[in-house]
């Protein structure tokens, strides 16, 4: 129980929150956010049409190093179409990982293609490049077949016959999988990868940002992840036609003409409103401040934690995280639960793993492997406070009374 308290003591020295209640992370507007917003209602723009959209497109690009950068409504609505122009088709399947939040999953689904969910890497949380190659082995087939935009040799999944349509990484709680590997793997089966990076803005593998490796990558700005636009998300890719497709898919497929309604395919109200892209660029000129004080609080917690019974999740090698939401690992489920019950109970928030994909009921039929180290996280990872500890917003710790 001591250990518990100490580490109540800890958060709430170190977040600099000003509720009583200290979230699991909550957004930080500390720039231009109030000013961007008026502009959008003194110009009128404040729905699908405005300039914030094209400028937080063209920032998220340019952070990222991305050619391309397209907005959506949210980071599933952005997956969606991402899969969609990966190729992905009904009856298809797509590999990703057990551990995941449910949009990664969700949003494959969408598509009518099936998941496969793969383990995870211990060190990373992210999809296990071992476990991704050792199943493909095992499972796939190369059958010589054209279907656009893959061409080739494509992989088949010899018990189902179903074509493997794609491959979607997540970036877990903003460390870097190890994604050079995954890329070389997907690449010898002739398997496109779109980087699920929802949670990994920021981040770097090799000094290369998270959502860029693939053949399309996906953002979120959603109101608890790194930054946000209350709700947006972001499409990435180095291919102009695949850019220029997916603002096409994302705005109801409507082919351009100054007053025909004319749409030339199944298209998706996915556009991301001026309101929330304003806000989204008002944010993005503080990532990297953020950041910064993301990894110091990452720091803070690391230096504790060393001297405690749990383990602090550092960032894997040759990678620098964005340490979107720190997370610690108990020495098992008793303890975890143990402290999840104290730390709830006062005042602190703290999570437990998503339930992992497999186990949920629409996804229980889904192949997988033996997820080992998935269900190993999922035994002992506890997310912790992470809110950018911004100077001077939040209220010191104050002595506390302990409900037991
Ligand atoms: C947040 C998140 C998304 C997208 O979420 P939206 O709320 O739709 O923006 C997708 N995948 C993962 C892993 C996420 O954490």
């Amino acid at each position: 129980m001591s250990e518990f308290k100490e580490l109540i003591t800890i958060v709430r020295t170190a977040v600099n929150e000003p509720l009583d209640f200290i979230p699991l992370h909550a957004p930080r507007f500390t720039g231009n956010e109030k000013k961007y917003l008026a502009e959008c209602i003194e110009t009128n723009f404040v729905s699908s049409v405005g300039e914030f959209v094209g400028r937080f497109e063209q920032m998220c690009a340019e952070y990222t190093g991305a050619k391309y950068a397209v907005a959506a409504m949210n980071g599933t609505a952005a997956l969606h179409i991402a899969l969609l122009l990966a190729g992905v088709k009904s009856e298809d399947e797509v590999i990703t990982q057990a551990l995941t939040f449910i949009a990664t999953a969700n949003a494959i689904s969408y598509t009518g293609a099936k998941p496969i969910f793969l383990d995870v890497d211990k060190e990373t949380m992210g999809l296990s490049p071992i476990a991704v190659e050792s199943w493909l082995q095992e499972n796939v087939e190369m059958r010589e077949i054209n279907i656009l935009p893959s061409s080739g040799h494509l992989p088949f999944n010899k018990t189902t016959g179903r074509r493997i349509a794609a491959c979607v990484p997540m970036h877990t709680f903003g460390h870097p999988a190890k994604i050079t590997e995954l890329k070389r793997i997907c690449d010898l089966f002739n398997i496109p990868l779109v980087e699920d990076a929802a949670e990994s803005l920021g981040s770097t593998y090799s000094g290369k940002q998270t959502g860029t490796f693939g053949k399309l990558g996906i953002l979120s700005f959603n109101g608890n992840k790194i930054i946000t636009s209350g709700g947006g998300g972001m499409i990435l890719t180095d291919d102009e036609v695949l850019a220029k497709q997916a603002k096409h898919l994302t705005t109801q497929a409507k082919v351009s003409h100054p007053w025909e309604f004319v749409h030339d395919s199944i298209g998706y109200n996915y556009r991301l409103t001026n309101v929330n892209a304003a806000l989204g660029c008002a944010q993005m000129e503080n990532l990297d401040y953020f950041l910064q004080l993301k990894r110091e609080l990452a720091e803070r917690y690391k230096s504790f934690f060393i001297d405690t019974e749990f383990t602090f999740f550092t960032e894997p090698e040759d990678c620098r995280s964005n340490y979107w939401l720190n997370a610690i690992l108990t020495k098992d489920r008793q303890q975890r639960d143990e402290l999840l019950e104290f730390t709830n109970k006062n005042g602190v928030m703290t999570r437990p793993v998503w339930e992992l994909m497999n186990r949920l009921p629409m996804f229980s039929d889904c192949q997988t492997d033996g997820l080992q180290n998935s269900i190993w996280l999922a035994d002992r990872v506890v997310n912790i406070p992470s809110s950018a500890p911004v100077p001077g917003y939040g209220k010191k710790a104050d002595l506390m009374e302990y409900e037991e």
